[in-house]
């Protein structure tokens, strides 16, 4: 027997549809990339949302058709989120941080029909769209007093765009499995792979994500995602706000402390959300002029652990609750999110914050469970370490269009590539990572590309690279080589013969010449032995990294 309740798709248009309805005059603030504040409302984004489908229709865009966009977080950016995905194309948020050739590949993968990019990235597009011959437009988002001058082929305005249509559109109603996002991320090997959000994983992670015990978000909260819309959608805040009508507020490509910090204060914002890197410029600005919050009082910090030092500064010297997430591309991207329970009201500051530092646990929506590599499963005993697999309906079943096979176990989980123990109340404690890449202030580096090139130097006879903590950046690589006898090869050669093979913020830090690198009983070359020698190897303090943002 049925239940007898409506059959109502979960569609990402009712969310913009809700926050117009009973949060109408709740605000969305931006900075823009032309400079000033922009300000308007829940009623004005969803009918300017309406106005870009139409758009997006006249343009002949069709039902799951990918639609590109490099951009910061803003107004039009969150525009197109719902404009997009809500008249049944695909939203395709390109991370611009990428280098050249892995965009063109991207895009060509993704086959976006239209790109929408941010002024900031004039200088890219413009070496961008000679490679993306599939791309039929390029559309600038600006007005026409601000439309580049350089020459990018098929360029259109957004504001012109809107400005031609009515807000007379109603959102289509579908099948709520529909794609309804895609976001590439990088593998260990070969080329990034995509994850295709559908509608229905996006609410339920939206949902889910809203919770007391995950991020916590109300009518009275006032959010400022620092995340990037890029970088998996901003952990899903543009879904969960309107959710349940926060106010919103899009720093755009100011990110640097004194910027946020303004942000922070002239809107009243209550909680936000980014990676460790970005929290330690804002608190070395802060230190630096002797500020402190008025309003704000809790963020979630992930995409890296949260170093002990940061979480006592934030709690301590700044009265910030920390909620403390662990998730990826393949999860939407959340799957724990640190929060006590009731049972421990009445334990130590000291146990307080062991607890606060571990990743968190489950929301509901995800399940979990840590193996050994032969598959079996550990205890939840806090101790036993083994790798994370996941499983929730706002977990990856497959990369678009089947890239890399089925990453699924036979039993249906998806690993993710961490190491990490779990007890019994299910909080996570990452400890090591399987898969052979590098975080650095939130973005990928592989070390197995870095690893060839240095083997492509005649003079080297066998390369290693791994991550080692760094005070800013969370993690940098560090090169360990074994040179051909009678070669005198140095770190500067080493190093220069990275240029133009690399993008620059991939370079690694520092190179250890060793006689010989340790290996497994199979021969493999192993990695852990070395992390475990060198995680907390000094680097030299020398600038160490130069980013599209910086
Ligand atoms: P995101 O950066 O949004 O978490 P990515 O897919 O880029 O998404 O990266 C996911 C990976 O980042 C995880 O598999 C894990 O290795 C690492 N990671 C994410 N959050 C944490 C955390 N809180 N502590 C340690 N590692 C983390």
């Amino acid at each position: 027997m049925q239940g007898l309740m409506m059959n109502m798709p979960l569609m990402i248009s009712s969310l913009i549809r809700h926050a117009d309805r009973y949060h109408g005059d709740t605000e969305i603030v931006s900075r823009t990339i032309e400079g000033p504040i922009h300000r308007y409302t829940y009623a004005d984004a969803h009918a300017r949302s309406r106005r870009l489908a139409r758009a997006l229709v006249r343009l002949g865009v069709q039902a799951s058709d990918r639609v590109g966009t490099l951009a910061w977080n803003g107004h039009r950016h969150f525009e197109l989120y719902y404009g997009v995905s809500g008249m049944g194309a695909i939203v395709h948020t390109i991370n611009p941080r990428l280098f050249l050739e892995q965009l063109a590949y991207i895009v060509g993968h993704a086959e976006d029909r239209l790109i929408f990019f941010d002024l900031t990235f004039v200088p890219l597009v413009q070496k961008l769209a000679p490679l993306c011959k599939g791309v039929k437009a390029w559309i600038a988002l600006t007005d026409r007093t601000h439309l580049p001058t350089e020459s990018i082929p098929g360029v259109l305005c957004y504001e012109d765009l809107l400005a031609a249509e009515t807000d007379a559109y109603e959102w289509p109603e579908f099948d709520e499995n529909t794609a309804a996002g895609l976001c590439y991320t990088s593998g260990t090997t070969g080329n990034p792979k995509g994850v295709l959000f559908s509608h229905r994983s996006t609410i339920l992670h939206a949902f889910a994500t809203c919770l007391p015990d995950a991020k916590g978000y109300s009518a009275q909260s006032v959010v400022l995602p620092i995340v990037p819309m890029f970088h998996v959608n901003a952990w899903g805040i543009p879904y969960s706000a309107p959710l349940v009508g926060a106010k919103i507020v899009f720093p755009g490509a100011g990110l640097d402390g004194k910027s946020l910090y303004e942000m922070f204060e002239r809107e009243h914002v209550t909680s936000s959300a980014g990676v460790p890197t970005v929290w330690l410029g804002l608190i070395a600005y802060m230190k630096q002029n002797n500020l402190k919050f008025s309003t704000l009082e809790v963020t979630t910090i992930g995409g890296a652990a949260v170093p002990p030092a940061m979480m006592q500064t934030l709690r301590d010297d700044f009265g910030i609750r920390v909620m403390h997430g662990w998730g990826m591309t393949e999860m939407s991207p959340v799957g724990t999110i640190g929060s006590p329970k009731a049972k421990h009201r009445d334990i130590s500051a000291d146990e307080r914050f062991r607890l606060a530092l571990k990743q968190g646990r489950p929301l509901y929506g995800v399940d979990m469970k840590i193996v050994d590599p032969e598959g079996n499963e550990l205890p939840r005993d806090g101790k036993s370490a083994g790798n994370v697999l996941v499983k929730g309906p706002w977990v990856l079943r497959e990369y678009f269009r089947n890239e890399g096979g089925n990453p699924l176990t036979p039993d249906g989980w998806l690993p993710t590539g961490d190491v990490g123990t779990l007890d019994i109340d299910g909080y996570l404690q990452i400890t090591d990572r399987s898969k052979d890449m590098i975080k650095s202030g939130g973005e990928w580096i592989s070390s197995i590309e870095l690893e060839n090139i240095a083997v492509g130097h005649p003079a080297v006879v066998e390369a290693a690279v791994i991550g080692v903590r760094h005070p800013k950046w969370d993690e940098r690589p560090l090169l360990f080589v074994v040179r051909k006898q009678g070669c005198d090869l140095t770190r500067e050669a080493m190093l220069d013969f990275y240029c133009g093979k690399t993008a620059k913020w991939w370079i690694p830090d520092d190179v250890v010449f060793v006689d010989e690198l340790p290996h497994t009983a199979t021969g493999k070359l192993s990695k852990r032995t070395l992390r475990e020698k060198y995680r907390d190897y000094a680097l030299p303090t020398a600038p160490v990294a130069v980013r599209a943002d910086d």
